[in-house]
């Protein structure tokens, strides 16, 4: 990406941060090249990426957790989109998540916490999109840039489950962008660390996992290859700009939060819930 000149303009960045819906201050402190990849390089990559696509293949769904990822790779977090596919009664509904663990210092922001929460919740704001799904079957896909992390959201991944009316549902198929062999928990071998009771929930699911195929146009996880390297360079970097970033809320001591609270103090625990038994009785 380095060997093509920076050509982006402030008018380039101002229009991406409007529909990135992002703030001038979190992309000020981006370096020339950085903002030349975000700005111009990478939505042009991504909008090719999704017109060259199939309808409902694993090559758009990319485009879009892609175009997801960028808004975490310009709020300074580790580049990850991620979203969840519903197909049910015939109708497709697309929720969408950007990784924010760095953010907000906290990893139950990864990408793809953010998209099951944003399913779990039935979140409007986060319904990228509504529309006809590609047959009558009902199914819940997990699409993410990166192999979900073996230490949050593969777990997350295999546990949760959503009752509606339409009945309960879980996921049964995760597809992934690039392969994580540092940190991933669910290819190639890596799912066998797995605890015993995940590796039951995983064949009691029959959960698929499909990864990017640039060879063969006839399988599940075909995506062109002109996109490998743009997927590998962009959605596998850690971290785009310095170590620490602005944007991490800063908490406060402990001392200073709970002043108020005498030194001997007890919420839930043990004899509270005795003594709450005690007044029912
Ligand atoms: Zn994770």
């Amino acid at each position: 990406m380095t060997e093509t000149p920076i050509a982006w303009v402030d008018q380039d960045v101002e229009q991406i941060q409007r529909i990135l819906g992002l703030n001038k201050t979190a992309t000020a402190a981006l370096s020339g090249e950085n903002k030349y990849l975000l700005f111009s390089y990478a939505p042009r990559m991504i909008e090719k990426m999704f017109e060259k696509a199939q309808d409902h293949s694993l090559q758009q769904y990319l485009a879009l957790a892609c175009w997801e990822g960028l808004k975490a790779i310009i709020t300074g977090n580790n580049p990850v989109g991620a979203l969840v596919v519903v197909r049910e009664g015939g109708i497709e509904y697309i929720f969408a998540g950007h990784n924010q663990a760095e953010s907000n210092g906290s990893k139950r922001h990864h990408a793809e916490q953010e998209a099951i929460n944003a399913w779990e919740d039935q979140d409007h704001m986060k319904l990228m999109w509504k529309r006809k799904a590609p047959n009558e079957k009902d199914n819940v896909i997990l699409v993410t840039t990166r192999e979900p992390c073996a230490a949050y959201c593969t777990g997350r991944i295999l546990t949760t489950k959503v009752t509606t009316s339409a009945g309960t549902k879980h996921i049964d198929t995760v597809m992934i962008g690039t392969k994580d062999t540092e940190g991933g928990g669910m290819c190639d071998g890596r799912e066998n660390s797995l605890a015993p009771a995940f590796k039951k929930k995983w064949a009691q699911l029959g959960l698929r996992v499909i990864t990017t195929d640039f060879d063969n146009p006839n399988a599940e996880g075909f995506v062109d290859d002109e996109f490998e390297g743009f997927l590998r360079k962009t959605y596998m970097l850690n971290r785009f700009e310095t170590k620490d970033h602005s944007t991490t809320p800063t908490r406060l001591p402990l001392a200073d939060k709970f002043n108020e609270l005498p030194l001997e103090y007890s919420h839930g625990m043990l004899p509270d819930i005795e003594r709450a038994i005690r007044k029912i009785k």
